[in-house]
């Protein structure tokens, strides 16, 4: 994600930061590095503009602190202004309305307005408790409601749908389904075109008035950059829609339309998109994504993603049995799979400052499901005790695992090598304990 802009902004910052002293020129000489940056990631030419006037305004009219040097205080006014240029504070989906509450997707097709309906309902019923109904009134592209019943399937959330009738009927009649049958969310996925046209307008204005949604989220795809802050002001001057999701932040999107919506419509990002599957959404935090974009990482998103799959009850038995030097090949397939549950591993180590710089793009994912496959081909009692894998267990092993004895032997030698490095640690902590028992 911006790793393009990132590199650039980085680069000048750095020239900054050696600076002792911000002069006029110092200043103006990055401000054009930060321009060009922009321009390069089809940042819209009167945000770049207005963000450029702005950081000079406020660098020039900065009271110099003793704690930090001009260069850090640069970089502090820069990552204000982004966070502002994005909204300042994260959306949240207005849940606060009689219930059944009504959200309406509307966007271009093939911008992700189907695959965002189905992240939506699954992302509201798991932090918001919600039950949610999905509406398909997307009758034009061939195959959306059959997509939409799919994707209701696979996360058990029920989809209201009429086949190819009338979209804004669909609508009405779902709103009541949802009213009569005790859902508390109602989230029409609605028709796209290709193209922006009067017909396509109509229509959702008219199915917007028919049953008056609390959220109107426009789609918008991340990849196409500056032409989704086009296409976002005609939905706009239509349909004033409360907020937007940016899908395909995964792809290398240069940073364009997460820059520029917001200032260009007046409407915040309230989610994007970052993978195909339905639990790849996250809520956009502005801030969060200007320290990214900074190239600063962003572990606040990295402990809760932990939060959300590290048990506390583990985490505590998984430190005993590292200092304790009794971590075995069971505890390791466990943490493999925990690792696994936080997302790709390229996602992860991009949230982690200076981490970025790594080429992820090379990271073979390929490679942990190889170790995974060996360790589960292997019994609980292998796993306990990997000294009696002898010749003919390993040749079952790589069997079972669809991998080679070369295989087999490197994720052994891997698993000595981390309980090498884990009895230091535990030899060490020892010491500091006095020998003492550790919990
Ligand atoms: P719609 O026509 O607006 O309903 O678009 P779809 O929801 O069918 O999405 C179009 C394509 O984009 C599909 O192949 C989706 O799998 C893909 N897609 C949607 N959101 C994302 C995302 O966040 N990341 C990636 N990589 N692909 C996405």
């Amino acid at each position: 994600m911006f790793s393009q802009l990132t590199d650039s902004l980085e680069n000048t910052l750095k020239n900054l930061r050696g600076q002792g002293k911000l002069t006029e020129e110092n200043v103006a000489e990055s401000l054009r590095e930060v321009r060009r940056a922009f321009l390069a990631a089809d940042v819209n030419f009167n945000v770049t503009r207005d963000f450029v006037k702005s950081v000079k305004e406020k660098s020039m009219g900065a009271e110099v602190l003793n704690s930090v040097t001009p260069g850090q205080q640069i970089v502090k006014i820069i990552h204000d202004e982004l966070v502002a240029v994005m909204g300042g504070e994260t959306k949240e989906i207005n849940l606060s309305a009689p219930s059944p509450v009504g959200i309406m997707m509307v966007g271009l097709q093939g911008s992700g307005k189907t695959t965002f309906a189905g992240k939506i309902a699954l992302w509201m019923r798991s932090k918001k408790k919600r039950k949610p109904l999905l509406v398909a009134a997307d009758v034009y592209r061939p195959a959306a409601i059959k997509q939409l019943q799919v994707l209701g399937k696979s996360i058990g959330v029920p989809v209201y749908d009429e086949g190819q009738g009338n979209p804004v009927e669909i609508i009405k009649h779902g709103y009541q389904y949802a009213k009569d049958n005790g859902f508390d969310l109602v989230i029409y996925d609605t028709a796209g075109r290709l193209q922006i046209d009067e017909e396509l307008m109509q229509e959702l204005e008219k199915a917007r008035d028919a049953v008056h949604p609390d959220e109107i989220l426009f789609v918008a795809d991340a990849m196409i950059g500056q032409e989704a802050v086009n296409v976002a002001e005609t939905f706009w001057n239509r349909l004033n829609f409360t907020g937007v999701c940016l899908s395909k932040m995964d792809g290398d999107t240069r940073g364009g339309a997460a820059l520029s919506i917001k200032k260009m419509t007046g409407v915040p990002i309230c989610f994007i998109g970052v993978g195909e599957k339905l639990n790849e959404i996250d809520l956009f935090h502005p801030d969060r994504m200007a320290s990214r974009i900074l190239g600063m990482g962003d572990v606040v998103s990295l402990v809760e993603k932990a939060q959300q799959v590290i048990d506390e009850k583990d985490a505590k038995d998984l430190k005993k049995k590292i200092l304790n030097n009794t971590f075995d090949l069971n505890d390791f397939l466990k943490q493999l799979r925990t690792i696994k549950k936080l997302g790709r591993i390229k996602d992860i180590l991009s949230l982690i400052p200076g981490l970025n710089k790594l080429p992820l793009d090379q990271i073979d994912e390929k490679q942990l499901v190889y170790v995974e496959a060996v360790l589960s081909s292997m019994t609980p009692k292998e796993r306990k005790k990997p000294q009696i894998i002898d010749g003919s267990r390993k040749a079952r092993i790589a069997k079972g695992s669809g991998t080679d004895a070369a295989r087999v032997n490197a994720v052994l030698k891997q698993y000595e090598s981390m309980k090498e490095m884990f009895k230091k640690v535990g030899d060490f902590a020892k010491r500091q304990n006095n020998g003492g028992t550790i919990g």
